[in-house]
């Protein structure tokens, strides 16, 4: 018997089914016709956010929004009983979630899932009128995927006190200033520092979401736990060579800038595979003047490179700058080498991976840690509380597009694996009150 078929039968789908429907029902609030397109602080997102609310508070959860848009459901925890000298212990506060933003053109579960999943299990509890020793929140995020205004993280950054009041003046491409568009949302963006979470209330931050890469669908595996997040370099590399007449110039008299960057390009693949876990993408060249009779004098490229290890990523960039030096002396060009954006990688927090890893393997699954080589709300909330990701096998590591897939029995052993995680984590909490 493979691990899929060991795992779908000890579980029961209803709760899988219900989340996929569910998915598939916030699909519909779009800002685009035909196509799945959420942007932060729009009408569509507000008419996703109601429809979760709803379902937050059928499943014993008081709801609310913070200012900048996030929608909070909160399951309370058993109150404290038994303590002996003072005051009680406070209960502290699970998160768990994901984000309601898509990208244009979406899939329908990067995001919603993790919500969803996240109800699923709160659902469980809610039937059997349990309550914990902690308590637990779902997030949905306002903003994770940075679509409307090219910064990404909004909602996470406001959850973590780490929301830069200036982005409030950024206008989106529809022409529309941040803070008015927080007011129009119903958010007052002065309040938004204020909503920042204290972190001696958070166990921490747990995400269930779509792989994005097709590592688990290789290896059979309906789950994963995420090592790290990867961080990540993002460069722009110019090659300056000289122009010329394509008839006239012998060959050996070229300085041809795309040629320098064409073998760039190729040494950055090379050296990539031979980094394990590595990835390195040049992903927009341009080249000028781009006539069909013109040697090209300028190319300019973007380069993309990932790693879960910091140092590792920053010795390939590093010889990928050498590789530059070698290739423009050869080739008698020059070169420009900019950095766009340098983010560490956020690795995740051993304890709550245990827990996690604990929750698959008491499912007869295998425990597979994987890094992500995308960006996530982790990253911004691993500054304020220990972080987690449940990864759930996509079909064909398919994301950011309609054809995002995953199947019921998948989401069920996430739900399976969600609901032992919080339990594990509740019989490790100080105050012990169940109420039934
Ligand atoms: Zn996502």
């Amino acid at each position: 018997m493979d691990a899929d078929s060991r795992a779908s039968q000890q579980i029961d789908l209803a709760d899988a089914v219900r989340v996929m429907e569910r998915c598939e029902a916030l699909a519909r609030h779009s800002e685009e016709l035909g196509r799945l397109t959420r942007r932060f602080a729009t009408p569509a997102l507000a008419a996703a956010a109601g429809e979760v609310a709803a379902w937050m508070r059928a499943v014993g959860m008081s709801v609310r929004r913070d200012n900048v848009g996030n929608l909070i459901g909160r399951y309370e925890a058993a109150s404290a009983t038994g303590a002996i000298d003072g005051e009680p212990p406070r209960p502290r506060t699970l998160l768990l979630g994901s984000h309601l933003d898509s990208v244009r053109d979406a899939g329908r579960y990067d995001g919603p899932l993790g919500v969803l999943v996240a109800l699923a299990v709160i659902k469980r509890l809610h039937a059997q009128a349990r309550r914990l020793p902690l308590a637990i929140e779902i997030v949905a995020f306002a903003d994770e995927e940075g679509l409307r205004y090219g910064t990404s993280y909004l909602g996470s950054k406001a959850v973590a006190g780490a929301f830069d009041p200036i982005l409030l003046q950024r206008v989106s491409d529809d022409g529309v200033r941040m803070d008015e568009a927080i007011r129009a949302a119903g958010g007052d963006p002065a309040a938004i520092p204020a909503d920042a979470r204290s972190r001696d209330d958070l166990v921490g931050y747990c995400e269930a979401h779509i792989e994005q890469g097709p590592v688990l669908e290789a290896e059979g595996l309906p789950v994963g736990i995420v090592s790290a997040i990867a961080g990540q370099s993002r460069f722009t590399v110019t090659f300056e060579g000289t122009a010329g007449h394509a008839g006239t110039v012998p060959m050996a008299l070229r300085h041809d800038a795309l040629c320098a960057a064409a073998e760039f390009v190729l040494a950055v693949e090379a050296l990539a595979r031979d980094t394990p876990g590595l990835v390195a993408t040049v992903g927009q060249l341009a080249v000028e003047p781009g006539a069909s009779n013109v040697i090209p004098g300028r190319a300019v490229l973007s380069l993309d490179v990932r790693h879960q290890d910091d140092t590792t990523r920053l010795q390939f960039c590093d010889q990928l700058r050498a590789t530059v030096g070698r290739i423009v002396v050869d080739r008698g060009v020059a070169d420009r080498w900019d950095t766009v954006q340098e983010d560490n990688a956020t690795p995740c927090d051993p304890a709550l991976g245990g827990a996690l890893g604990q929750a698959i393997a008491s499912l007869g699954l295998p425990v597979r840690r994987l890094p992500s080589g995308a960006g996530h709300d982790g990253v911004v909330l691993a500054a304020l509380c220990p972080v987690a990701m449940l990864f759930v096998r996509c079909r064909g590591g398919v994301s950011h597009h309609p054809a995002e897939s995953v199947t019921v029995e998948d989401v069920a052993v996430a739900v399976q694996a969600l609901a032992r995680f919080v339990e594990n984590l509740a019989g490790a909490e100080p105050t012990t009150a169940v109420e039934r």
